[in-house]
């Protein structure tokens, strides 16, 4: 295989899938980029499930030019996942307002503001983010309540259907902050709606550049809204 000139990247099914979304974003070009498809079974041995983890379908790499199985041979031993993350769905619709509002305080109190979740997340890629825009570069943004709810809340928006469950903006948190329910309910909520879920299929369209006249209009995490009716 003719690989000169090309980046390589050892990727994991999570990285793949990450790897799929810049595809379909026009980020990187599939020519540019060699896939090394790493096998990923070692974190659920034992009955032990990484964090981030447990929403993974599948041991191996959807896409890849290079296949390193988990012996160290070409061959993928495709082992089953056993899926054991949230269902965000379920918890929302069997909880109070209350109950869905203090957890995301509790978790929106612990974060400092320090941005490594946006850094490492593969869909956060503007060259300006509109936390910063009114910025001065030398400042520090203000990490009270009102701005950290703005920017997470507004951060989920933005990556509704592009958010890849690769779980890297929990691992990356010095603080604990675990908002990644967040993302993955809203692509629960695309899933049923949209039978859409980010970087799984290689050819398809990203479900937010989609648009049919039929689509229904309805919330997430609290009621339908019919528009017109
Ligand atoms: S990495 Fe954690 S502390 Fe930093 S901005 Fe993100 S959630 Fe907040
Ligand atoms: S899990 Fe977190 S880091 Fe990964 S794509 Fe989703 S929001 Fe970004």
């Amino acid at each position: 295989m003719e690989t000169s000139g090309k980046a390589a990247i050892a990727a994991k099914p999570c990285d793949v899938r990450s790897i799929i979304n810049l595809l379909a974003e026009n980020q990187i070009q599939r020519e540019d980029v060699t896939i090394i498809g790493m096998e990923c079974a070692e974190m659920r041995k034992g009955g032990v499930i990484a964090p981030g983890c447990g929403h993974c379908p599948s041991s191996v790499p959807n896409l890849y030019d290079i296949a390193i199985g988990l012996d160290g041979s070409a061959n993928f031993a495709d082992e089953t996942m056993p899926l054991n993350g949230e269902n965000v769905t379920a918890w929302a619709i069997s909880s109070t307002v209350d109950e869905r509002g203090q957890r995301f305080l509790n978790e929106i109190d612990k974060c400092i503001l320090c941005f490594s979740c946006r850094q490492a997340c593969q869909g956060c890629y503007c060259v300006s983010c509109f936390i910063d825009r009114k910025a001065n570069p030398w400042d520090q943004v203000d990490a009270d309540r009102a701005t950290k709810i703005a920017f997470h809340l507004t951060r989920a928006m933005h990556l509704a259907g592009r958010c890849t469950d690769c779980g890297a903006c929990e691992k990356v948190c010095s603080s604990g902050v675990n908002l990644q329910y967040l993302y993955r309910g809203i692509s629960e909520f695309l899933e049923e709606s949209f039978d859409f879920r980010a970087g799984v299929e290689p050819e398809a369209r990203p479900v937010m550049n989609s648009f049919n006249p039929d689509d229904q209009e309805t919330g997430f995490l609290g009621g339908d809204y019919i528009v017109g009716v």
